[in-house]
């Protein structure tokens, strides 16, 4: 588990460093190169504890799934801000929360639903 992604499944192997990583933010703080991208990834799976590799451009539903135990790895990241209690996956919400301070002072007012809002303001 690292800050960045809290719910983190699996460890990715950086394919310049050959070093294990939670999440690419992970990498840009301790390392003072560029993330390589690559075309096959190695991931090391949290729950079973054993490594396996995905072919980044074929990459199907049926890999979001560690080969060895079954466990979705490739899930919403819950971020710290997520863990407060700020809803963060809708994107327009939070552009709406950024830009109207009504709606950020009345959270009743949200109650009426999104497409009110939306054409209101
Ligand atoms: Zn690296
Ligand atoms: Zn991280
Ligand atoms: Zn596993």
């Amino acid at each position: 588990m690292c800050k960045h992604v809290l719910n983190a499944q699996v460890s990715i192997r950086a394919p310049c460093c050959k070093q294990w990583f939670d999440c690419a933010e992970c990498h840009a703080e301790t390392q003072d190169h560029r993330l390589a991208k690559t075309t096959e990834m190695a991931f090391a799976c949290k729950k079973c504890k054993k490594a396996f590799r995905k072919d980044m451009v074929n990459y199907e539903e049926s890999d979001e799934f560690c080969p060895h135990c079954d466990n979705h790895y490739v899930i919403d990241a819950k971020t710290p801000q997520a863990a407060l209690g700020i809803e963060g996956e809708d994107a327009r919400i939070d552009a709406r929360l950024l830009k109207d301070d009504r709606i950020k002072q009345d959270p009743k007012r949200s109650l009426f639903g999104q497409d009110f809002s939306d054409r209101v303001g």
